[in-house]
């Protein structure tokens, strides 16, 4: 059984045209800024089983249109293997097109590239140990990951959340050019910017739950493209979905 705390449509968002976006429930992170709170505990949502899942893509399929398909996030997608795994394997198999949006923080995440047809893949900081500190696990898995992705030919899209006081400055975007060029990013994989912005923080009162995002998270357009040029110095393409 895959648990799913919400799906819909979506339109060249979470991959190329319209699309049926499957958001699991569990996360192996703790992102100060997460906009889905409610998705992170690995109990709750609605059980669905993976026969019923293919049955509702089947049903939607004339939906898929302008090169759509299913997307499957979180949550952290990774956090219901092996079940993601069946369920992409039957969706590829039927000639969908599949997608996930992940973390990337899970050694079997390759197992799953023979299935996908895109990777959306966050990369939240260049720094290990500030990936840690902030978010409770450090990232040198998910550099591997790109590495892995990138010598498959797997078509990968990666995405950095632009949160304030922790990866925006001109110096982090320095920071970031350097590992995207020592991993071999230019050229082989874009690179979204997504600025932080506040859509969970209702999400967080009606849990209960105290939201530790201030003012200064937030980070203007004019910044934002200041350090979307420092990337684009480096041969990095920069995307906007
Ligand atoms: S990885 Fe994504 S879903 Fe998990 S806590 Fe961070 S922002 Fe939220």
């Amino acid at each position: 059984m895959i648990r799913i705390f919400q799906k819909g449509f979506n339109y060249s968002q979470d991959g190329p045209g319209n699309r049926l976006v499957y958001h699991l429930q569990g996360c192996n992170l703790r992102c100060p800024w997460c906009a889905n709170p409610e998705g992170l505990a690995r109990t709750g949502g609605s059980e669905r089983s993976v026969e019923e899942l293919v049955e509702e893509v089947t049903r939607s399929r004339l939906l898929f249109f302008d090169g759509g398909g299913v997307t499957l996030t979180g949550g952290e997608v990774m956090v219901q293997m092996p079940q993601v795994l069946e369920l992409l394997k039957r969706l590829h198999a039927m000639g969908i097109h599949t997608c996930i949006e992940t973390n990337g923080l899970s050694a079997e995440l390759p197992e799953l590239f023979p299935y996908l047809d895109l990777l959306i893949m966050d990369v939240k900081h260049y720094d290990p140990a500030v990936h840690q500190a902030v978010t409770g696990r450090e990232n040198t898995l998910v550099f591997a990951n790109i590495t892995v992705a990138l010598n498959r030919g797997q078509a990968l899209a990666l995405r950095i959340p632009l949160i304030g006081g922790f990866n925006a400055s001109l110096e982090d975007a320095r920071g970031f050019a350097k590992l995207f060029q020592e991993l071999g990013v230019p050229g082989r994989a874009t690179v979204e910017l997504l600025r932080y912005h506040e859509y969970g923080k209702d999400k967080y009162k009606q849990l209960g739950l105290p939201y530790m995002m201030t003012e200064a998270a937030k980070v203007s357009k004019e910044d934002c493209e200041r350090f979307a040029e420092i990337l684009r110095e480096q041969g990095v393409t920069i995307v906007r979905t």
